[in-house]
């Protein structure tokens, strides 16, 4: 449900984005006057970076949905004994916790010896 409306607010915001990017498009094609040209690259800019931060952004968030630590556990079940933890790309044991800025609110796991992200976890 969390997540379901972080992706909602994510589609939202970045619509506003690339729909003001479309707007400016569109009335630049429509305007007969050589400057209007100039909105042509500045709506397409704002396409631009409202389509990134929506695929990027949406991308993280099923990351996070989908990564949990059950869904390691019940994926590599080798690999999680207790409380102990390893690696299932190489089998190393130390886990590093690292906090993902950028207001995301999630921790990302990962191995200390080949960099792989295992697994994801709300702060
Ligand atoms: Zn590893």
């Amino acid at each position: 449900m969390k997540y379901f409306l972080s992706k909602l607010f994510i589609i939202l915001f970045c619509s506003i984005f690339i729909a003001i990017g479309a707007g400016f498009t569109l009335s630049s094609l429509a305007s007969r006057h050589h400057d209007g040209l100039f909105g042509i690259p500045f709506g397409l800019f704002f396409i631009g970076i409202g389509s990134v931060i929506m695929v990027t952004r949406l991308r993280q968030i099923s990351k996070f949905e989908k990564m949990t630590y059950q869904w390691y556990k019940s994926t590599y079940p080798g690999n999680v004994q207790g409380n102990r933890v390893t690696c299932y790309e190489c089998g190393n044991n130390r886990i590093n916790v690292r906090a993902l800025l950028n207001r995301t609110f999630h921790r990302e796991h990962v191995c200390t010896q080949c960099g792989k992200a295992l697994y994801y976890s709300p702060e």
